[in-house]
């Protein structure tokens, strides 16, 4: 959601008429931090990054510094008093009143916090200016309206708001005319989108009319809730061929004494009962988790639970995290916090197990034939190994050569955006390789766009500006307008 929404900040500041920085560039007018709450530290490492600035803004009067996210709903003030030389502080229901209020604090010559406390304008509406040529996040919900103890995100985000279908299907279209040949539709709760106009099926329907999208060859999700998962979904899945089999279902723990101290309101029959309907209907799934380790009150018994979960899921990969608090969580509050030696020890158990599982999903991998996405910047050794990387369908990391069987390189041939059908030869607990000839290579659109550098902007529907009380915006350098 971080990354959809810096997409937007980009977006929302070429429009208004701002051009991004290269790295060469001495010192950039503007930095704008978009700060992320869920991250440990988040607090530390933003005012750590604010005061390395403060020279250099000293040194370049007319620089400005602005912090919208999470982390900025959370303090508000606090931020420019902290840090006096921060500009704008906005929060995450009015990111499209970013360019206003850099205007407003320009001309007042005098900090601008404006923090709202609900969303008036869905942030999919604003300009985008999208990183990838091939692949593009979706929002089709914001905010949730669950209340688990570790999360900050409904104290942060607010209750959840549904998009309307017509609106996700057209922005998805928008994408695929531009080429790109995969989107995830994103949602804090994907399974309870509908909840506000009253279609508890409604996820699965989006699913199946992703499918009726000409040129949309991929359509991926995150996250589901096994609380609200329904069986429709599983078989819109399965019966829809341009979804992914794979599914990013965050377990969190295998421990229902730990799950109800979390406040997530299924159980870890529930949560496996979900996997099993999900490998019956696509057996080449790839599920994969979150886990958190040493939540206040976990025994050694409830993390044996987690690590049978574990076991009997057989997780194709698994996020894991150690508990920490999070300032204004009510997990933060609770007793018996774990030393952090115990949490620390039972981390590196859980990560162990996971790598031998995952591992061995991987390994049956081997000799089987896969279609890659070919992507930029998930290989960091492909220069030295001559590879080209990407995603298989299952979401799997592939690391593939680009040499024919004569011989011949074919890294100048394929780009980012194309598709590449190869066969994998080796096996890690995190990535694949295919060290033969690719089977086949497809030029797409999306590769002809990133071989131009052009990436998919979608313009927004430009409907106002949110500007609450703001002063009339001096004319944009461009046409168009900025708006939330
Ligand atoms: S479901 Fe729980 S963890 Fe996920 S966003 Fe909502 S409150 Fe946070």
């Amino acid at each position: 959601m971080n990354v959809h929404d810096s997409e937007r900040i980009s977006g929302l500041l070429e429009q208004a008429g701002y051009v991004r920085a290269v790295p060469t560039d001495d010192t950039p007018d503007i930095v704008v931090f978009n700060t992320c709450a869920v991250r440990e530290n988040a607090d530390n490492r933003l005012y750590g990054n604010l005061g390395r600035l403060r020279p250099v803004k000293d040194k370049h009067p007319g620089m400005q510094i602005a912090v919208g996210g999470c982390l900025a709903q959370k303090d508000r003030g606090e931020i420019v008093r902290k840090a006096p030389w921060v500009d704008v502080v906005f929060g995450t229901h009015n990111i499209g009143a970013l360019p206003v209020l850099l205007e407003r604090a320009r001309h007042n010559a005098a900090a601008e916090v404006e923090i709202l406390e609900s969303l008036d304008v869905f942030p999919s509406t604003l300009p985008t200016r999208r990183e990838s040529t091939y692949a593009g996040w979706v929002s089709i919900s914001v905010g949730c309206n669950n209340t688990c103890t570790f999360c900050i995100v409904p104290a942060l985000r607010g209750k959840e708001k549904d998009r309307r279908p017509g609106d996700i299907l057209s922005e998805v279209r928008a994408l695929v005319d531009e080429g790109v040949l995969e989107v995830t539709l994103l949602g804090q709760n994907v399974n309870s989108y509908g909840v506000e106009f009253g279609d508890r099926y409604a996820f699965g329907k989006l699913l199946r009319a992703c499918g009726d999208i000409d040129g949309l060859e991929r359509v991926r999700f995150t996250s589901p809730h096994p609380k609200d998962f329904t069986d429709d979904v599983i078989a819109a899945m399965a019966e829809t061929p341009n979804v992914c089999h794979s599914l990013h279902m965050p377990l969190q723990s295998g421990s229902d004494d730990v799950l109800r101290a979390m406040r997530r309101s299924y159980r870890s029959e529930r949560y496996l009962g979900i996997i099993e309907k999900v490998r019956a209907a696509m057996p080449d799934a790839a599920i994969t988790t979150d886990i958190i380790v040493g939540f206040p009150g976990e025994t050694e018994a409830d993390f044996q639970r987690t690590l049978d979960v574990v076991r009997e899921a057989r997780f194709s990969s698994a996020f894991t995290f150690q508990y920490s608090k999070r300032p204004g969580t009510p997990a933060a509050t609770m007793d018996d916090q774990l030393p952090k030696q115990v949490v620390q020890e039972r981390y590196e158990r859980l990560v162990a197990c996971v790598e031998e599982i995952t591992w061995a999903e991987n390994k049956r991998l081997v000799g089987e034939t896969v279609e890659v996405l070919v992507a930029v910047g998930e290989g960091r050794k492909d220069e030295r190994t001559g590879r080209m990387s990407g995603r298989a369908r299952d979401g799997r990391l592939v690391h593939f050569a680009t040499e024919t069987a004569d011989g011949e390189s074919l890294a100048g041939q394929i780009r980012p955006g194309d598709i590449v059908h190869t066969t994998i030869t080796y096996a890690a607990p995190h990535h694949l390789n295919a060290d033969g000839a690719p089977v086949a290579h497809r030029r797409t659109r999306a590769g002809d766009a990133a071989e131009a550098g052009r990436s998919p902007r979608t313009p927004g529907v430009l409907l106002g500006l949110p500007t609450i009380g703001a002063p009339p915006v001096a004319p944009a350098p461009v046409a168009g307008c900025a708006t939330h």
